[in-house]
């Protein structure tokens, strides 16, 4: 039976009751809930006593009032996805339980949020970080997952978690994709049809960098730009960034030399989508060619 709670003190009372029962897995959401963050909690479920999920759409990290207005929301499907997982308990409260008032701190975040969706999305990472740290003092999880598809969101929360001494472990869980290589996102669902046609190439085109790199391309401006030509010419396209960065601290890499991440963040019509891909570089020192390794 899933408890759902709306209030900060009968969380943390519900959670004390289960803490001697063993370890806590913490999935914080947004809601919207699909795949992905059925990944997430399935992951969550076989590694954990008790299964915590959060649904609090965080207008601290709405850069833009329609993106907060129209994001989707859909608590009682929400909680159904909940129940079939086997989740314990639900925090889901009110932005008025959460900020009963303006909020007078916040934890800063440095150059991790200089680039990508750090740089167009102003105060973006701060808001994910701040509600990240309450998050964590209310749970008080053995365990949190996060999803690599939001990768540089990932780096902030590990790097939070060292930087404050945040006794919690960071889980990464692979990106869920539709069939065509859409990575499943809430914001998908404001996808008209002939949109959701097109928002594929996102992940096409990083594929693209990835097989560039793979084939040991270095120049990370070409390897942008030729990936960037498989997003077609469309008036409902817009590419904010497509961008080769360092998997650690998120910088921008002039010559792969190492694992990159390959980013891209695509308008389609009015929405936003954002994704990922990891690039490896062929091995340096493989075998010559024809030969073998002794
Ligand atoms: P959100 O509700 O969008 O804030 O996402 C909540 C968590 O689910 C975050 O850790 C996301 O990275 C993760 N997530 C969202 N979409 C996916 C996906 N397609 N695959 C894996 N994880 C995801």
């Amino acid at each position: 039976m899933v408890q759902v709670l709306d209030t900060i003190a009968a969380s943390r009372a519900a959670i004390a009751e289960r803490r001697s029962r063993g370890t806590i897995g913490f999935v914080p959401t947004m809601g919207a809930l699909h795949e992905g963050h059925a990944s997430l909690i399935r992951r969550a479920r076989s590694e954990s006593g008790t299964v915590v999920v959060s649904i609090f759409v965080n207008p601290l990290q709405f850069d833009r009032p329609d993106d907060l207005n129209r994001y989707p929301r859909s608590l009682e499907a929400d909680l159904e996805v909940c129940r079939r997982h086997d989740v314990d308990i639900v925090f889901a409260p009110a932005v008025s339980e959460m900020y009963p008032r303006p909020m007078e701190m916040s934890v800063k975040v440095g150059k991790l949020a200089d680039h990508l969706c750090g740089r167009f999305r102003p105060g973006h990472f701060e808001g994910v970080a701040s509600v990240v740290l309450k998050l964590f003092e209310i749970v008080q999880p053995d365990t949190a997952y996060f999803g690599e598809k939001d990768a540089q969101q990932l780096a902030v929360v590990r790097r939070l978690t060292t930087d404050f001494n945040v006794p919690v472990r960071i889980a990464p869980v692979p990106t869920v994709r539709e069939p065509d290589g859409l990575a499943l996102s809430s914001r998908n669902l404001r996808l008209s049809p002939g949109e959701r046609q097109l928002a594929p190439r996102l992940f096409a085109a990083l594929q693209r960098a990835a097989a560039s790199v793979q084939e040991g391309a270095a120049n990370a401006a070409e390897i942008a730009r030729d990936a960037a030509t498989v997003i077609p010419g469309d008036e409902r396209l817009r590419l904010e960034y497509l961008a080769l960065v360092d998997p650690e601290d998120f910088q921008p890499v002039t010559t792969v030399t190492a694992p990159v991440i390959a980013a891209g963040a695509l308008w389609v019509g009015s929405t936003r989508l954002i994704d990922n891909v990891r690039c490896t570089p062929p091995m340096k020192d493989g075998p010559p060619e024809g030969g073998h390794y002794k």
